[in-house]
């Protein structure tokens, strides 16, 4: 065999990005719902599958799905821009407003598609550092920003993986500094006391996606979108894939709209356990950071955190491990689960830690 046809060097993975998919009996690694949607949603989707046409491309505006969102956060259709996963929409708004000789400004510790989606786009990245307590600081934020001129600036709330939310003056002050787009990701904003949404209107260079993989139970379907200016959203449609989102994922996107209340029951619940489980975590030999989200940040203290991950996947259970990532030292982040999902986190814990 000759030598290989090479990749483009900036496209490689930043190490330890993937999530690894283990076989474990407790999966507590990817912030999903541990509860499914409701028995009346599934058997809406199984009915809508003998409706649609299957032959036919599919409604390319998604309107339907975009005027149902639209109605649930009070903004015109045209504000709407849907995708197969909120990354799905970041990566669009990526190569739409930033690529080739423009930058990205991350915060990290954050998410860490935000800055591989700019890098496998060919934008420059601006990183910045959070302060020692992990919360966003300002004086960074301005560094970054009048070094780089960033096209977008990314603030992530609550954060992925700290769980902490920025408030509302410290989102309205980057929003006072940032040359192009702010994008602020609320993946978990269900869980949150306050949402960007409401600082949305045509003249503010805001978007705010959102998902429906966590709080709606939905990771299977892979949907998301973003609340946006509409001119921003027209440029966003020039730039996806025509017919990017498959029928029965529109209508499956509608048909979970008819059960918010169960969404919002499902999210109370979650934040019930949450306090629980944080409870618990407090009363070990661990650092634990408070969370606004469905998932909990904590250090061992005494233990390394690579061994204690081990460990606990030695017991069947799986959570992130965010040691490599910048700032988070022997950092693990546990999803909330079920109650029993979360004592044999515990158990495993507490066996881990000793
Ligand atoms: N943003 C954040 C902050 C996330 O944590 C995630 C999921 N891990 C996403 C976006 C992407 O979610 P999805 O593509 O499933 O909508």
């Amino acid at each position: 065999m000759g030598e290989h046809f090479q990749p483009r060097p900036d496209v490689a993975l930043r190490a330890g990005y993937h999530s690894p998919q283990v076989d474990v009996d407790v999966r507590l690694n990817t912030n999903e719902s541990p509860m499914a949607p409701p028995e009346a949603f599934l058997d809406a989707v199984a009915a809508e599958v003998g409706r649609v046409a299957w032959n036919r491309y599919p409604d390319r505006g998604a309107s339907e799905l975009r005027a149902r969102l639209a109605e649930l956060h009070g903004v015109a259709p045209e504000q709407v821009f849907v995708a197969n996963g909120s990354n799905e929409v970041l990566q669009t708004l990526t190569l739409t407003y930033a690529g080739p000789g423009r930058s990205v400004a991350v915060f990290e510790p954050t998410y860490a598609m935000h800055a591989q989606i700019a890098k496998v786009a060919a934008s420059e990245v601006a990183e910045g550092a959070r302060a020692a307590d992990l919360s966003l600081d300002l004086a960074e934020v301005r560094r970054v920003i009048d070094e780089s001129s960033p096209a977008i600036t990314y603030v992530c709330s609550p954060n992925n993986p700290t769980g902490m939310v920025e408030s509302r003056e410290t989102v309205r002050a980057v929003l006072a500094m940032v040359p192009g787009l702010l994008v602020v990701d609320e993946a978990y904003a269900q869980f949150a006391p306050w949402s960007a949404l409401e600082l949305v209107d045509e003249d503010t260079p805001l978007v705010v996606t959102r998902t429906f993989s966590k709080t709606w139970s939905m990771a299977a379907a892979r949907l998301g979108y973003l609340v946006g200016p509409s001119w921003v959203v027209a440029e966003l449609e020039k730039v996806v894939l025509p017919y990017h989102l498959d029928s029965l994922k529109q209508a499956a996107g509608v048909i979970a709209l008819d059960f918010v209340p169960e969404m919002e029951r499902r999210v109370a619940e979650l934040v019930e356990e949450r306090g629980r489980l944080v409870a618990a975590l407090v009363d070990l030999p661990v650092q634990v950071w408070p969370s606004s989200a469905n998932f909990v940040l904590f250090r061992p203290l005494e233990r390394d955190g690579d061994t204690v991950w081990q460990d606990l996947v030695d017991q069947s259970v799986l959570v992130r491990n965010c040691s490599s990532w910048p700032g988070l030292d022997g950092c693990l982040r546990v999803t909330i689960g079920t109650p029993d999902e979360d004592d044999r986190f515990l158990d495993a814990l507490r066996k881990a830690l000793s």
